[in-house]
């Protein structure tokens, strides 16, 4: 199974991807993006929400 995040699901302009084979790899994948990308460190909290927002591939 794949899963993805959508930076635009959280509200973000940026058309980033980011895609993993399990929602650990992806919520690391995700937290490396939004420092180098957004300037964002992510905390408990927004790794919570970003876990909301992640999709199956292929939905
Ligand atoms: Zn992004």
């Amino acid at each position: 199974m794949t899963v993805e995040f959508h930076c635009q699901d959280v509200g973000v302009a940026c058309k980033k991807v980011t895609r993993a084979d399990t929602a650990e790899e992806l919520v690391e994948a995700v937290a490396a993006h939004a420092r180098r990308k957004h300037g964002v460190e992510l905390n408990p909290t927004l790794v919570d929400y970003a876990i909301t927002k992640v999709r199956s591939s292929g939905e």
